[in-house]
């Protein structure tokens, strides 16, 4: 069987707790299925650790990163103040994202988010007639420019009339290929529907060349439906229209909002996975639940591993065993199913268990 070098980053917050829960998934996985082995080496980068030597990566921290098959990570960030720290206990949040997050996924050539999302079985919508199998989205994010592509400056003029600037980058390259991408995502699935998120009404340059890229781009997949939507009026379609929704692409901003509207809508953040992926497979991918460090619940062992472990199947999935990663799936529906479920989900389960119980129906759906 195939060894399978995985590097964890898990963090801080929660991002420890769901680390170790996917960890322990993910052996069970590879012992039952027999096709596949992981080797883990962990990463102890995170906030506290910056606080200790005054960075959240060495030098050549993106180099190590390199050497790996595929990025396991937590969550990063602790804006809170907590008393293990010593006296700096706080990190500003644009430090944190800025230290680990985003260089990794700028770095290593994962310019596509994929965010799916569904009403598992046993979970419930807050969405009237929204039942399992429902909410069946994949938002495509674009992840390597927009608005997060750190451009822009501060200056502290006189008077303290402070003046500061948040520059989008849009570039050609940039949007052809995260429409690419989507239209591919779009055309596999079976409704080969794909909406596209903008807000060129008020944003009239970057917003403009995603319109005219698209319809560029739609001549080339005739056989996929297109539609496009204002950011705005996404939300209330989303919230109002859900079925006639199936793969969305947007910025790297505004389908950061939408997904975790979708993730809410589909019964917690604690559900959604996220893959940072290079398509082009030079460098290793990153897969992540989309939620934070949750610094509210952290060290209550009480965190929902279950976006843990739908990342952990789409990591299975993009290393190429699609059986195994579907067999993940159904064991995490089995034990959402049973009512096996954390607090977030109104269940009464904490981490531990809900992992234990995900390990056991491995066992009986993969081992036949
Ligand atoms: P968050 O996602 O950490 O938490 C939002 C709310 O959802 C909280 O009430 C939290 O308790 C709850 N929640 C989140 N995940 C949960 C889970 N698995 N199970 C149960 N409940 C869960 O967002 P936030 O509070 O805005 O941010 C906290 C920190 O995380 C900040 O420092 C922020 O910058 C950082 N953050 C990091 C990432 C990342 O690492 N990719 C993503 C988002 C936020
Ligand atoms: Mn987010």
């Amino acid at each position: 069987s195939r060894v399978f070098k995985i590097v964890t980053i898990p963090g801080d917050g929660i991002g420890v707790d769901i680390t170790e829960a996917a960890v322990a998934v993910l052996q069970k996985l590879a012992v039952v299925s027999g096709t596949f082995e992981f080797e883990f080496t962990e990463k102890d980068w995170s906030s506290k650790k910056y606080q200790e030597r005054g960075y959240y990566m060495p030098e050549d921290g993106l180099d190590q990163l390199k050497k790996f098959d595929a990025i396991y990570f937590g969550a990063v960030g602790w804006p809170v103040r907590i008393a293990d720290l010593g006296p700096r206990t706080d990190v500003p949040d644009h430090i944190s994202l800025w230290g680990l997050i985003l260089p990794i996924r700028n770095a290593l050539g994962q310019y596509v988010n994929v965010r799916p999302t569904r009403v598992l079985r046993g979970i419930t919508s807050p969405l009237k007639d929204c039942g399992p199998g429902d909410l069946d989205w994949v938002i495509v994010r674009e992840n390597s420019e927009g608005e997060y592509a750190g451009h822009g400056g501060t200056t502290h003029g006189a008077f303290s009339h402070a003046v500061a600037t948040e520059v989008s980058i849009f570039t050609r390259v940039g949007i052809e290929r995260i429409f690419r991408f989507a239209f591919e995502t779009a055309r596999s699935r079976p409704r080969k529907k794909l909406t596209m998120v903008t807000k060129s009404n008020a944003q009239r340059h970057g917003m403009v060349l995603w319109d005219k890229i698209f319809t560029e781009i739609t001549k080339e997949y005739p056989d996929v439906e297109t539609d496009k939507m204002l950011v705005d009026a996404m939300t209330v379609r989303m919230t109002l229209h859900p079925k006639t929704l199936d793969t969305i692409v947007a910025t790297n901003l505004h389908a950061d909002i939408l997904s975790d509207l979708a993730a809410a809508l589909s019964g917690s953040i604690g559900i959604a996975p996220s893959s940072n992926l290079d398509p082009m497979r030079e460098f290793p991918s990153m897969f992540e639940p989309i939620h934070g460090s949750a610094p509210d619940i952290a060290g209550k062992g009480i965190a929902n591993p279950i976006g843990a472990f739908w990342s952990a199947a789409e990591m299975v999935r993009w290393l190429g065993f699609t059986e195994a990663a579907d067999g993940l799936m159904a064991a995490i529906e089995n034990v959402t199913e049973a009512g096996i479920k954390t607090k977030d989900l109104a269940g009464a389960s904490d981490t531990q268990t809900v992992t234990e119980a995900v390990c056991k129906e491995i066992e009986k759906v993969l081992q036949k």
